[in-house]
């Protein structure tokens, strides 16, 4: 059973052997009249895709298919679309397909913290069908919620920025990042090497924070000012005492992160923004006196509106994020899972040769 109806998909069906996903077959969503139909063409691999699929983040969905860097082609619009999209337009979607769009939030270009929120995948829409993400042949999702790419940006580079790419940008245009303010990416891992070259095009002065000295020379090719190795550098809190307008958390885990150290190299009235989604049981831990004068704050995912601005500086800008390209099916997402969980990635995954794994029929 296929498209229009049924799409299919690279799923986990046996929750014991997440890491040996298999083809699937589901239902699609009823289709409303904002909805837009797209042919996926890529997908990156999130740090979400890994936590959601292993079940760390809890109860799984049955042939979960997971996937929220979307990359695809308009094969169909509803009735009541209206942000100008036409078939055979490319776009994105990232890791929110739904929010109420009515509320003070939505109207206020936050609609990432609207109640309503429905994630891209592993979530429940108001009328109980369960989304289902981007390893799949389509996906149908409100027109707010999709992106046009522009033509300037390879589609396997595209696909990592509608998750991990805004997730960055987000915090760093609302922390203020900009022409000579000082910033900090921490955790130099997928978001984080974006959050280098996002800060440098925005032009901050950078300081890549990670625990070793492994990730010293690509941070600088990168285009970090500064390197700060947290576990074999002594004295790191002295120096950089009182130095940067704003950091960004970008760590997997807060539970290897000491922010009381982190606190002392930010200016007063700096930002500390976290982009963290750990496993359900971690905590933000931090002693009140050390925290004197800095705001701390978590962030999640960023608009549409930031969207559109993060694609338009990445095209205008011809920003090149780190990408390893693997192909769709049962062996590559199952690769993929193996090597993100163990770190093994320099430093996005993108998923490709969508057209081999689902032909049209
Ligand atoms: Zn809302
Ligand atoms: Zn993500």
């Amino acid at each position: 059973m296929s498209y229009p109806e049924y799409f299919q998909g690279i799923g986990v069906v046996d929750k014991d052997n997440w890491t040996h996903p298999k083809h699937v077959s589901y239902a699609a969503k009823e289709f409303k009249e904002c909805d837009v139909d797209i042919e996926i063409e890529a997908c990156g691999v999130c740090g979400s895709d890994i936590h959601c699929a292993s079940g760390d983040w809890g109860e799984r969905r049955d042939k979960l298919v997971v996937g929220h860097e979307v990359i695809g082609r308009v094969i169909k619009l509803g009735p009541e679309c209206h942000t100008g999209l036409k078939i055979g337009d490319r776009v994105g979607v990232g890791a929110q397909v739904a929010s109420c769009l009515d509320c003070e939030r939505c109207e206020h270009d936050n609609e990432p913290y609207c109640p309503k929120f429905v994630t891209t995948y592993n979530q429940a829409y108001p009328d109980g069908y369960i989304s289902q993400g981007g390893y799949a042949s389509h996906i149908r999702v409100h027109e707010h919620f999709v992106i046009p790419v522009p033509e300037k940006i390879p589609t396997h580079l595209a696909a990592p920025l509608l998750c991990g790419g805004i997730t960055v940008y987000s915090p760093l245009v609302r922390g203020g990042c900009a022409p000579g303010k000082k910033v900090g990416i921490v955790g130099i891992g997928g978001i984080g090497h974006m959050g280098i070259l996002f800060a440098k095009a925005m032009g901050a002065e950078v300081y890549a924070f990670s625990r070793h000295e492994n990730k010293r020379e690509d941070s600088m090719k990168l285009g970090a000012d500064h390197y700060i190795a947290t576990l074999e550098e002594e004295g790191w809190t002295e120096k950089y005492f009182n130095s940067l307008d704003v950091m960004i958390l970008c760590a997997s885990s807060l539970s290897q992160i000491n922010l009381d150290d982190l606190i002392k190299v930010m200016k007063v009235e700096g930002k500390i923004i976290s982009i963290c989604v750990p496993e359900n049981d971690e905590m933000m831990i931090v002693k009140p006196l050390g925290l004197l004068g800095v705001y701390v704050s978590n962030s999640l995912l960023g608009s549409r509106k930031e969207l559109l601005e993060l694609l338009h500086m990445v095209a205008e800008k011809d920003i090149k994020i780190w990408v390893e390209k693997l192909p769709v099916g049962e062996a590559g997402v199952s690769e993929a899972f193996i090597r993100m969980k163990k770190g093994d990635v320099r430093y996005r995954f993108t998923l490709t040769d969508f057209d081999k794994e689902f032909p049209k029929n």
